[in-house]
């Protein structure tokens, strides 16, 4: 799965929301999240974010952010 990291806290884009085929961004407190579980891996989102904010999850030291990710995404 992709997940959304810090670098997209207070960014305006959305372009990362346009081009998911599957619509698993989710709005969170002050950032936009991926849900780990609806996300199908495709990679697409990852260019298209301008703040470079979106990393694949197999990057080491994200797992705070994975679940961060999961948690905003569960309270839609
Ligand atoms: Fe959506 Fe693909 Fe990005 Fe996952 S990797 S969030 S499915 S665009």
């Amino acid at each position: 799965t992709y997940i959304v990291t810090d670098n997209c806290i207070a960014c305006k884009y959305t372009d990362c929301v346009e081009v998911c085929p599957v619509d698993c961004f989710y709005e969170g407190e002050n950032m936009l999240v991926i849900h780990p579980d609806e996300c199908i891996d495709c990679g697409v989102c990852e260019p298209e974010c301008p703040a470079e904010a979106i990393r694949p999850d197999t990057e080491s030291g994200l797992d705070n952010w994975l679940e961060l990710n999961r948690k905003y995404a569960a309270a839609w």
